[in-house]
Order: C-alpha cells, then structure tokens, then sequence
C-alpha cells in the first residue's frame, strides 16, 4: 500500500502513475487530512485493502507534500550505522543516541530549501512511521506499530550541532526550516522483499555521497521501538529517523557541504526519490 500527500489531500496509490483521492473514494468517511489517517491506521489499511476503485488523480512528483506533514514527535538516531561511526571517528555506540527534530521541520519531496550560515550537511536516512501508540513494545510486536516507511534527509547545520561544550545543540542544528524533508511516499512494510534490508543514499549535483543498506543498522527498527517506547510513548504519526550509512560530507577530506545551487537527490529502494535544491536564505 502507497500513501500520498497529493495536494494536501490524502491519496491512495493505485498504479505507479495513478491515485485515488480517500476523501472522495471514501465518501468523506476518510477526511483529506493525511496526518489524521494515522489515528486510524488500522481502520484505514482494512478499508483500502478492500477498495478496490479506479484512480482519479495523477501522482504528479512537483505536487507531492510530506506523508507526515504535522508529526507530534520525531526521534532521530545518531551513528546507527558502523561505517558512519567511524567515519566520525567514533566508538560504536551500547545504546541508541537519541535526538529530535522539531516538527516544524518538516518539509515535502522536492522544491527549494532555504539554506542557513554554517556547515549543511547531507544524511540520507530511511524514516519509520508509527500507526498505533506503542508503549513499552517488545522488539518481537514492534512492527505491527509500524504504519509505513518512507525517505528522509536528516539535515544537519554541524557547527551548531556540535557547538558548545558538552555539545548540546544537536536538535537545534537539525532544525532548520526544511530540515526534515520526507517521502515522496509512506510505503507499508509487508510491501518490501525484506523491510529490514532496504538500500538507501544520495547524491549531490550527480555524484554518488551515500549508498548504503538498512542491513547494517547497529539498532534495527524494531530494537528502535522498543528502546523508545520504554521511555515515552510512540505516538499515531510519529516519525524516527533511523540513522545515515557513510559519507556525509562533514567526514570527508576535504569536507563537502551544501551550498547555494546544489542538488540533492535521496533515494530508497522500493519507496522513490526526493529532490531538492538550495537557496539563499
Ligand atoms: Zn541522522
């Protein structure tokens, strides 16, 4: 099942090409709210099992909006991949490093974005969605609270992020606006070949910065669930940004940052691509 944001209005994918709009193929029982959807995500997955409609909306990449665009929280996890940690010369971590990004940080799959002073760097990242509140969930249930994955950038500004000592401004240095961009779809994980084993990268002005698999996650999504869920619930339409593979651009000699007229493509396997470029502020 592929869940659209198509024009701020919830969009059931029906063909690679097509969609049906819930609101009108439910006969309103569904609203066009896509983040309301995920308070009634077992409700809505039985309903679009059984639709089985035409499309009547074309799914048009410039009119893509996030499949999330309002989550009520967003854990991101740091150095969850091996490679990553050491590329930044890090030991691999005992337990997840988590973060936040704000919610306002949220943005869609492609257009401009508004790049701030600093150091902007790149983490392609694939991004789990939760459908049902989860509290203290074991490892072994942890998915069925998952609604969906999708495509992330986890922008980071590392000056900020790394500024102060002890460093305390990862949220704020990940929060920029337009720093959380997601989809272009919600994809549900019986979906994937293996959901745990997901390629994943990016690539800026063309070039290949990222390629990495979900495989080589240090906590896997379920181990995420159940590390968080034991601390705060998980709440409908929550995101976690589940960590980047190597080759960001603040680990490279010299290191390449995002600058003004880049391009920045972030692909996953079986869900799509993200394209966005940068503007002056
Ligand atoms: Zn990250």
């Amino acid at each position: 099942m592929r869940i659209y944001n198509l024009d701020n209005r919830l969009a059931l994918g029906r063909t690679p090409e097509a969609a049906a709009d819930v609101e009108t193929a439910s006969r309103g029982r569904f609203p066009a709210d896509i983040q309301a959807v995920y308070a009634r995500w077992d409700e809505f997955t039985a309903w679009a099992a059984a639709f089985d409609g035409p499309p009547d909306v074309a799914i048009d990449e410039a009119r893509l909006g996030p499949p999330v665009p309002r989550p009520p929280q967003i854990f991101g996890i740091g150095l969850n991949y091996r490679d990553h940690a050491a590329e930044s010369g890090l030991a691999l971590p005992e337990r997840p490093v988590v973060f936040t990004k704000f919610p306002a940080s949220v943005t869609g799959p492609s257009g401009a974005i508004a790049r701030p002073a600093g150091s902007v760097d790149f983490e392609a990242e694939l991004v789990a969605v939760i459908g049902r509140r989860a509290e203290r969930v074991a490892r072994e249930e942890a998915w069925s609270y998952v609604a969906g994955l999708t495509a992330g950038q986890d922008l980071s500004e590392r000056e900020l992020q790394f500024a102060g000592s002890p460093p305390q401004q990862f949220n704020l240095g990940k929060s920029f606006t337009g720093f959380a961009p997601i989809g272009p779809v919600l994809v549900t994980p019986d979906e994937f070949a293996d959901r745990d084993d997901i390629a994943l990268g990016c690539l800026v002005n063309g070039r290949q910065m990222q390629d990495g698999r979900t495989a080589d996650m240090i906590f896997s999504i379920p181990e995420l669930v159940e590390y968080l869920s034991a601390v705060v619930p998980l709440l409908p339409g929550d995101l976690i940004f589940t960590g980047t593979p190597s080759g960001i651009g603040w680990a490279r000699t010299p290191k390449q940052l995002l600058q003004v007229g880049d391009e920045l493509v972030t692909h996953a396997a079986g869900i799509g691509t993200m394209r966005h470029h940068f503007v002056e502020q």
